[in-house]
């Protein structure tokens, strides 16, 4: 075992659907450990880890919650790192939505768990999974206890100007009840407008791009002069672009119709827009982006619902540039679709010729699998595929946040 082990994070990032974890050093960035437990609540749920470069895979089983995963982590992955673990200083929890009192990473106390409660209105899919992820780790390590960290993905939008964040509807609404858009996916657009800016060579408070974080859950993020002037994601992570199982836009008169029209209650509407569209409702089939890079050429329903992904998708880098103040720095891609999928990158920037982006068709393709890299043309405005790293970024801030006590 490496002697020089010291002052490692535990980061758990409780998803909607899924779970990742690692234990990493924030300092210099080495992984210990880190892994993913996917497809809850569905047929076979499955864990895939890899300790000290060993990759480990093994079936959890049916249906399983987000309670019986964590678990499986700690019973069945953890103690195979005892060592590892004598040596953590803090715990770092990925949480969604801060709502309208937490606006910055901190350790979590009792009133901390209650703001984040009350925020679970405006992350139905996420806040409570966060929650259940926190009460374990506090429950099970009762040494770190203190030393549990909430980072949020809101944090990120606290500088939006209000253009950006009020909806158009009466002014109370926001006063009074807190409803205006808070963004989602901080961690990661914070994370790879940094990365850009090392790339770049350019100082973050004079950084002007568009970060598009695209997997199961998807936004775009507007950074000029290094602050986020607006994203995607609204009052909750619904709004915005096509998602996995999330409809993103759509006209509010939708759920009206629903619901007089179609006799759906309000929880039954609230299930489809968020567990039953996007990907997944405009095909029928799957959710999981692999099914349709593989049968779009093939099957009409997986073209139209990459084409229907990539308009909504080409529409808000299109509208975001209007708020670049005359320059582009870069276009981002980056998540689990953004990384991996050359094909989503190619008919967005397709779209977008007029502004001035032109891919390059072989960087494009060779640019998969955690790789960063440019992949426009030296005519183009710059595009870049930046790999994102959600558990460093939280590893790195909950290791500020402690060493700071
Ligand atoms: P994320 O939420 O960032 O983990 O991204 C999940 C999405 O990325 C799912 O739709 C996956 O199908 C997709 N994805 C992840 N890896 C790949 C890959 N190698 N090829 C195609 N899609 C991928």
């Amino acid at each position: 075992m490496d002697k020089k082990l010291k002052n490692l994070i535990f980061v758990l990032n409780c998803g909607s659907s899924s779970i990742k974890f690692a234990i990493l050093n924030p300092n210099n960035e080495k992984k210990y450990l880190s892994g993913v437990v996917e497809c809850l609540f569905l047929s076979e749920t499955y864990i895939t880890w890899q300790f000290l470069g060993i990759k480990y895979k093994k079936k959890i089983g049916s249906n399983i919650n987000h309670q019986e995963a964590v678990n499986f982590i700690i019973d069945q992955v953890l103690p195979q790192e005892k060592d590892i673990f004598k040596n953590l200083i803090g715990i770092g929890h990925r949480v969604v939505h801060g709502g309208t009192k937490i606006k910055k990473t901190t350790l979590i106390d009792n009133n901390i768990i209650q703001y984040i409660e009350d925020a679970v209105s405006f992350a139905p899919l996420h806040n409570p999974a966060n929650l259940i992820g926190i009460k374990i780790m506090i429950e099970k390590y009762p040494s770190l206890a203190k030393k549990n960290v909430a980072v949020f993905d809101t944090s990120f939008y606290q500088d939006m100007p209000e253009t950006s964040f009020l909806y158009a509807i009466p002014y109370n609404f926001y006063k009074e009840h807190g409803i205006r858009r808070y963004g989602a996916h901080g961690t990661s657009h914070n994370y790879v407008a940094h990365k850009t800016s090392i790339i770049l060579n350019k100082k973050f408070s004079s950084l002007n791009i568009i970060t598009c974080h695209l997997g199961n859950g998807a936004s775009v993020s507007a950074i000029c002069n290094g602050i986020c002037v607006d994203t995607s994601m609204g009052l909750t992570p619904l709004e915005g672009l096509v998602m996995g199982t999330r409809s993103g836009d759509l006209d509010p008169s939708i759920i009206f119709f629903m619901n007089k029209q179609l006799n759906l209650n309000i929880d039954e509407i609230e299930m489809i827009l968020n567990k039953k569209s996007g990907l997944l409702g405009l095909s029928g089939i799957s959710s999981d982006f692999r099914y349709f890079e593989k049968n779009y050429n093939h099957k009409k329903h997986a073209k139209r619902s990459v084409d229907i992904f990539c308009h909504r998708l080409s529409k808000y880098i299109s509208a975001y540039m209007s708020l670049m103040e005359n320059r582009l720095d870069a276009l981002i891609f980056t998540g689990g679709i953004g990384e991996n999928v050359p094909l989503i990158r190619e008919l967005t920037l397709s779209r977008l010729s007029l502004l001035g982006f032109n891919i390059d068709h072989e960087l494009n393709l060779y640019t998969i699998r955690g790789k960063s890299g440019l992949i426009s043309k030296s005519t183009s405005r710059s595009v870049f595929v930046i790999a994102t790293d959600e558990e460093l970024a939280i590893a790195q801030e909950t290791s500020n946040i402690i060493s700071r006590k």
